[in-house]
């Protein structure tokens, strides 16, 4: 398994070794986008990527924490001005948090004025049952010349993702989207040149059960390569080219190395 894949969602500070999975990264290359669940933990997560040229740190309140840290949304607007990456955030309407719904909609709102406030952002978004809401959310709070929104582990529908497509949404791609047949639907309707790809590490589990480790996304380049008639180190040049746009939408300069044998795409 290839370790240094792009990992644009990956909850690094929730390893049981989180200190090792910061160093992991930085000693693999893994251009990664470390999201936080509270903005209590991005001091400390900003702290450990400080010195790295691939790990960002995303700003986060993740909406299934919502219902219990409404009021952490303080933080995040006070923080939010130093942050260039935010994450997660969104909202989730599952029957485990379908009770919160109207918390998580009052702190969604706040989180996308804010940023539109002291953007430009790069925002990693969860949107599970949700999709439309929260796309209509993002045209009425965030202008796209102050927010480029990728929906992370996307498990809309086919004609949502086209939808979110027009509204200049991008996609991380999940290795797990691969196991269902709406997820490659999903994958074969996205545009190449709007995908990155993550794992949602360490929640997201390998098919032994053993959460994936940061930059395992083999799984997730291999179905891209498959469903879009590609070579895998086509489908890596196109997803490095991809995060150098992303970066330069907040001004971002990382470390991209791309292997001899890769291709530059275009
Ligand atoms: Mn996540």
């Amino acid at each position: 398994m290839n370790p240094s894949g792009i990992d644009f969602h990956c909850h690094l500070d929730l390893y049981p070794d989180h200190i090792r999975a910061f160093k992991h990264c930085e000693e693999e290359g893994v251009n990664i986008l470390a999201v936080t669940t509270t903005p209590l933990a991005w001091p400390h997560n900003q702290e450990l990527a400080a010195k790295s040229a691939f790990i960002r740190v995303g700003l986060g309140l993740h909406p299934q924490v919502v219902g219990d840290r409404e009021g952490e949304i303080e933080r995040f607007e006070k923080l939010v001005a130093q942050a260039q990456f935010i994450g997660e955030v969104g909202l989730d309407a599952g029957p485990r948090f379908y009770r919160s719904l109207a918390a998580q909609r009052r702190v969604f709102e706040r989180v996308l004025r804010a940023c539109s406030a002291s953007g430009p952002k790069v925002l990693s978004i969860h949107a599970v049952r949700t999709v439309p809401e929260v796309l209509k959310m993002l045209k009425e709070w965030l202008p796209i010349s102050k927010g480029l929104p990728i929906l992370h582990w996307f498990s809309g529908t086919p004609a949502e993702v086209a939808r979110a497509v027009d509204g200049g949404c991008w996609f991380s791609i999940n290795p797990s989207m691969a196991a269902s047949v709406n997820g490659l639907k999903i994958i074969d309707t996205i545009p190449i040149e709007r995908m990155l790809t993550e794992t949602d590490g360490p929640f997201a589990k390998d098919s032994n059960g053993v959460a994936l480790q940061p930059g395992c996304v083999d799984g997730a380049v291999e179905i891209i390569a498959r469903r879009k008639n590609l070579t895998e180190d086509m489908v890596r040049g196109q997803l490095l080219t991809n995060l150098e746009q992303v970066d330069r939408f907040v001004g971002y300069i990382g470390s991209y190395v791309r292997s001899p044998l890769l291709p530059e795409s275009h």
